[in-house]
């Protein structure tokens, strides 16, 4: 059971395919999802993802997984490995696996076929002279010494670029746009660069990448994507965009790409429209790539999966359930406005999710004895208490009650707050599921710490006898001493303790602003039913809050829970 409704993309992006379909321009829709291996994927990958997949699933479109995978250097199999189970773990899935690199031999030709349209050249320009050369905002660029070269010259150094007869930085290819351009994307970008490294997909075949912009459209015509989403930062990209799609014109030019249908890729080229929204952020947490690996490698995080990255492996590892994320990402919306959204708000839509799906038990973090002085020492109960509150098809389980409890810490105080309704000398709560006792004696241990509350039992008012309804105002959860399980429990709190750790104005950086707090370890009792959880199931502990038996490191013989989130909102009343 979840909490999920079928999401319905109201929001703009899902009106213009509405319209694209109602017209006629497409008849089916094909999305895509282009993460670059270079890391794991995060909380604001999962709003593209959704997105992407949502818009396909929702029109009864197809969306594929393609990596884009031309900037070998930074990428790696694991990532591609982790990307993929993120993917699924998240609830969706591709139509198909694609990689960037399974088209090199099309983006080639389809370079081969703008040198002879004239359109693209050869250039032997430092990098720092291209930056010379390309101008500023408001100074028009300058057109490289180089830009004029024959299209036959062009052509065969291109091709040597391609047998790799020419050094890392040496030479570049570049479409001939107009170096006096409003927009510097189209300054002569380049096209090929030169780079001799090793392709985690393509090996050695390959001494030239293509760069993004020419990759990225031509990826997405090869594939038939009709709605290429992505994020703000590329609006100024989308004439190079167009300007790749329409020059290359693949789908006018079947030779380029029929490699691809003799190998088993289908291939229908489109002319893609590209869109725009804006990025998810959130407060109280980092999601550039760049500052992620660091925190791995600088062993500030117990590596990509710890429960409290923004990694969806993270996360994962946390216990936020997919059907949590989903339900944020759809509530948080698509627009091009750009928000950063309070981290409390992806707490409140897991808890929400959490609340319908995850079995009640008990479980104690603190612990204090409870001793029952007027049952006998070995008397031994099977109680029966229901899995949820709220939805009977949880069904029931026994937990086991005897005189020996322990309860949290937190729950007696010797000289009470004002307002406390928990117990306090001569004071009676209610023993959740039990009945009332009242607290006869406190015993301390030598450091004056309350170390047992001896109580005794309202028999009377005890679950199902006629006085059970008398009324105390406090009720508190326990579990039984000689049958409690003892745990590993882990509570996470957030990363970071300033809003927005980018921010380094004052001189500190994101690593200065981890949160000292933000895992604790304690050794807690649960419930016998509590410790028999297998991997990734989530609990909630009464009054405590969400747990999940770690992925990991839990067995049901010696527990390890991580706290998902409390029940409410801690930080509200901190802001
Ligand atoms: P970084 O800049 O940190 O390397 P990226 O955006 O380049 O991240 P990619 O792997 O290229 O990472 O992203 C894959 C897809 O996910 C792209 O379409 C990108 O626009 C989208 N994406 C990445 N971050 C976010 C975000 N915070 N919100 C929405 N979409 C995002
Ligand atoms: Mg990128």
């Amino acid at each position: 059971m979840s909490t999920e409704t079928p999401v319905l993309q109201q929001h703009f992006i899902g009106q213009i395919v509405r319209e694209d379909l109602a017209s006629g321009k497409h008849k089916v829709i094909h999305t895509r999802f282009p993460p670059e291996p270079n890391g794991y994927l995060h909380l604001g990958h999962a709003k593209s993802i959704c997105l992407n997949y949502g818009l396909a699933t929702e029109f009864a479109g197809t969306c594929n997984l393609r990596f884009d995978d031309t900037n070998p250097s930074k990428e790696d199999v694991e990532y591609v490995d982790a990307i993929q189970r993120d993917v699924k773990w998240l609830g969706f899935e591709w139509a198909e696996l694609r990689h960037a690199s399974d088209y090199f031999d099309v983006f080639y030709r389809s370079a081969l076929k703008l040198i002879r349209l004239g359109v693209a050249y050869v250039d032997d320009l430092s990098a720092e002279e291209v930056r010379e050369y390309r101008g500023t905002l408001t100074e028009p660029g300058r057109n490289s010494p180089y830009r004029d070269r024959t299209i036959d010259e062009n052509l065969d150094l291109f091709q040597r670029m391609r047998a790799g007869e020419f050094a890392d930085g040496s030479k570049t290819l570049r479409a001939k746009i107009d170096m006096t351009a409003g927009n510097i994307n189209l300054r002569d970008p380049a096209l090929y660069r030169v780079r001799k490294v090793h392709h985690q997909n393509t090996g050695d075949a390959w001494p030239i990448y293509p760069m993004y912009d020419f990759a990225h459209s031509l990826s997405d015509a090869l594939e038939g994507i009709t709605h290429s989403l992505c994020t703000l930062e590329f609006e100024d990209h989308r004439p190079l965009y167009d300007w790749c799609v329409d020059k290359v014109d693949l789908a006018h030019d079947p030779e380029l790409w029929q490699s691809l249908v003799d190998a088993g890729l289908p291939t229908t080229p489109s002319k893609p429209r590209q869109i725009e929204f804006s990025r998810g952020n959130l407060n109280y947490t980092v999601m550039s790539k760049r500052k992620l690996i660091t925190l791995v490698s600088e062993n500030l995080v117990d590596g990509w999966d710890d429960p409290r990255m923004p990694t969806i492996a993270g996360v994962r590892r946390r216990g936020f359930t997919a059907a949590g994320i989903r339900l944020f990402w759809e509530r948080v919306g698509v627009s091009k406005q750009n928000s950063t959204i309070d981290m409390s708000v992806l707490e409140g839509a897991v808890r929400e999710d959490l609340d319908g799906v995850a079995p009640r038990r008990l479980a104690v973090i603190d612990p204090v004895k409870l001793v029952i002085t007027n049952l006998d020492a070995a008397h031994h109960e099977s109680l029966t208490f229901p899995n949820h509150p709220k939805d009977e098809s949880f069904g029931t389980r026994s937990v086991p009650f005897s005189p020996e409890l322990w309860i949290e810490r937190e729950d007696f105080a010797e000289i009470p707050p004002k307002g406390f309704h928990r117990l306090k000398p001569e004071g009676e709560v209610r023993l959740r599921g039990v009945g009332i006792v009242k607290c006869d004696e406190v015993i301390k241990d030598a450091n004056g710490e309350v170390s047992e509350l001896r109580c005794t039992l309202d028999l009377e008012s005890r679950t199902g006898m006629p006085g059970a309804d008398r009324k105390v105002k406090g009720t508190i959860h326990w579990v039984s001493a000689p049958d409690a399980v003892p745990a590993v429990v882990r509570l996470y709190d957030r990363l970071f303790d300033a809003a927005d750790p980018d921010d380094d104005s004052d001189g500190k950086t994101y690593k200065d602003h981890i949160n000292p707090h933000s895992r604790r370890v304690v050794h807690a009792y649960v419930e016998p039913a509590a410790a028999a959880a297998a991997r990734e199931d989530r609990l909630q502990f009464e009054r405590l809050g969400y747990f999940v038996a770690d992925m990991h490191d839990h067995t049901p013989g010696t527990p390890v829970f991580n706290r998902v989130v409390t029940l409410r909102d801690s930080w509200a009343k901190q802001a």
